[in-house]
């Protein structure tokens, strides 16, 4: 993120590729139905530029892989678009709406939700009350409010149970519904995470590295249930470290580098840029 790494990129922010049809520079732009637009995003963590001058657009029905090198400002963006970090600048759009600076809960009430890197430790739940800790409430406001304001409890919270079953029984991990949920594996963990998001109904949604750490047979059923999800409507943004995995379940794929974004291609173009290569080995991936 030195000044003359900086200097050296020459960004095209409307995207375009070059004129003798090379390589495509920054990322594709103008895409007819983009349910989710990145705008010139900016943040700094002090002197250190985590996201700069970002721009995508993800078309509504893809499953879009992101992918970079560490530190390459993922997550920052992750973080940025779902609403639990303020952009210094820059605009996040979801479905046409402007939801730069919105809370997290908001940015899920217009359809757009994601799943954390590392799951967050659900201490004294069940799997199946860890569920209905919705994407759109604060850890513990949901399922408190189901015995602290019993009188309020409604259809929607008893529809939200039925879903929550249904969605694990999908899932196949209804037979973990009545363990605590600290019991649990990490990769059945995160299939908690992806089964709990979808219990938002979201139209977008971002996964941060779902496969990290999840031994190959969960990996697997993962990628079946975002495949199927996918089918069924779901947009996906996908951040995964395992090449093999992002590759087989994206396009197209958005590389960042530096906090902006480098190219955009299909997995085969993507793999074969040598400048992603060269990002790749300079960011110590
Ligand atoms: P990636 O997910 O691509 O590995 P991150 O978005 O996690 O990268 O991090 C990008 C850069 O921003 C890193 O240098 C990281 O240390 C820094 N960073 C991310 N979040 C914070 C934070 N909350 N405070 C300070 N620095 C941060
Ligand atoms: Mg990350």
């Amino acid at each position: 993120m030195s000044d003359s790494a900086n200097a050296t990129t020459e960004r095209t922010e409307s995207g375009e590729s070059d004129a003798t049809g090379g390589p495509q520079i920054g990322a594709v732009a103008g895409k007819d139905d983009a349910v989710l637009r990145v705008d010139d995003l900016q943040k700094s963590f002090g002197g250190l530029t985590a996201t700069d001058h970002a721009t995508f657009e993800v078309e509504r029905g893809t499953i879009t892989g992101l992918i970079g090198p560490n530190g390459a400002g993922k997550s920052t963006i992750f973080n940025l678009i779902s609403g639990f970090y303020e952009p210094d600048g820059g605009t996040v759009t979801v479905n046409g709406t402007d939801v730069t600076g919105m809370e997290p809960y908001e940015v899920a009430e217009h359809g757009l939700v994601r799943t954390f890197q590392t799951p967050r430790k659900l201490e004294g739940m069940t799997v199946r009350e860890a569920m209905l800790v919705g994407p759109r409430n604060q850890p513990g406001e949901s399922f408190l409010n189901l015995f602290t304001s019993p009188g309020t409890v409604g259809d929607s919270e008893s529809a939200n149970l039925a879903d929550a079953e249904r969605i694990l029984a999908d899932f196949e991990i209804d037979h973990l519904a009545t363990q605590p949920a600290t019991d649990i594996s990490g990769g059945q963990m995160k299939l908690v995470e992806l089964a709990r998001a979808m219990l938002a109904e979201p139209e977008v949604l971002l996964l941060d590295e779902p496969v990290a750490g999840v031994n190959p047979t969960l990996a697997k059923k993962l990628k079946t249930q975002i495949r199927r999800l996918n089918e069924r409507g779901t947009t996906f943004v996908l951040i995964e470290h395992d090449m093999e995995f992002v590759m087989d379940l994206a396009d197209p794929i958005v590389v960042l580098d530096q906090g902006s974004v480098l190219t955009e291609g299909t997995p085969e173009a993507v793999r074969s840029d040598d400048r992603v290569i060269d990002a790749y080995l300079g960011g110590g991936a």
